[in-house]
């Protein structure tokens, strides 16, 4: 690439002072840059930009968007979907409570008629911001105990919850029509997940909600993840939702059986591979260790 006197001087500024002084900006945009919107199929869609895969169905008759990201990255998601139609957004569904699920809630209520979500994901919502209560929070208006379901132009949707997981108010959105699964958070895709023990997440609870996951869906399900080791893998197939299953309960017998041995947690967490998961990256470094230790004091506790 060749660069004219100008641009040099601007590429410069952005890689010296420029660069550190306007860091996070550069940063966030590169990151807008590699992100967008993505059609699956029957207007069913996702878009990235920072933090949880949203999901989102736009037609000229019904809106519906699963997870909210960031206010900022919401704005965008908002831009793109006005793009395609001016209908508002009928229901936004939040997966699970976490920030970077939710935390767009507020700039995309006054775009939508109705949030919605599971009662546990409400609440633990509600819980974790009020450690942070400066910060403007928008919750679901109804939530569910075990399903809900709501016919919106062309499609089925339903929510429905299948047991603890990655936290305690998990569930999955389901285009019925297209037959395409919001799993939030239910599966990290190719990569060690987070386990919020403290927002009620199991390592054994979250293998069975899987195996539950699994026999719902079907082998022609396309499967929408929160997270992945890169985005071309946030939507696959029930392989990877059996694939995710497998690795929580080698996580779980391999610290079941360090336990057995009489190894201590430093021991156990030290190991530098998880049997059949050898190849697994982190997302963040010490993602492995982390899994460990959680397993350790999760199988201990019992
Ligand atoms: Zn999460």
């Amino acid at each position: 690439m060749k660069l004219s006197r100008k641009e040099f001087l601007r590429a410069g500024a952005i890689l010296s002072g420029g660069f550190f002084l306007n860091g996070n900006k550069i940063f966030s945009s590169i990151q807008a840059q590699q992100s967008g919107f993505k059609e699956l199929r029957n207007n069913i869609g996702i878009f990235t930009e920072r933090g949880g895969t949203i999901g989102w169905y736009a037609t000229g008759d019904a809106v519906v968007v699963v997870d909210s990201q960031y206010p900022e990255s919401a704005k965008n998601l908002l831009a793109g979907l006005q793009q395609k139609t001016s209908h508002k957004i009928d229901i936004l569904f939040n997966t699970h409570h976490h920030g970077d699920h939710t935390s767009g809630n507020i700039f995309l209520k006054d775009y939508t008629e109705k949030i919605v979500a599971h009662e546990n994901c409400k609440m633990l919502q509600e819980k974790n911001d009020k450690k942070d209560p400066a910060k403007p929070q928008a919750y679901a208006d109804a939530t569910f105990t075990n399903t809900w379901s709501d016919d919106l132009g062309k499609e089925k949707v339903s929510a429905r919850y299948f047991g603890p997981a990655h936290t305690a108010g998990d569930s999955v959105i389901h285009f019925e029509e297209a037959n395409i699964a919001h799993v939030g958070d239910l599966v990290f895709n190719q990569t060690f997940p987070f386990i919020d023990s403290n927002g009620g997440g199991s390592i054994k609870s979250w293998y069975e909600t899987l195996g539950k996951v699994a026999k719902h869906y079907s082998k022609d399900t396309l499967f929408i993840f929160g997270h992945s080791i890169s985005d071309e893998f946030l939507t696959v197939s029930m392989k990877d939702v059996l694939s995710m299953q497998k690795y929580l309960g080698a996580l779980a017998e391999f610290v079941d059986s360090g336990i057995q041995k009489g190894k201590t947690k430093e021991e156990i967490a030290a190991a530098a591979e998880i049997p059949g998961f050898a190849n697994l990256k982190e997302r963040w470094q010490g993602a492995r260790k982390i899994n460990l230790e959680k397993a350790y004091d999760e199988l201990a506790a019992k």
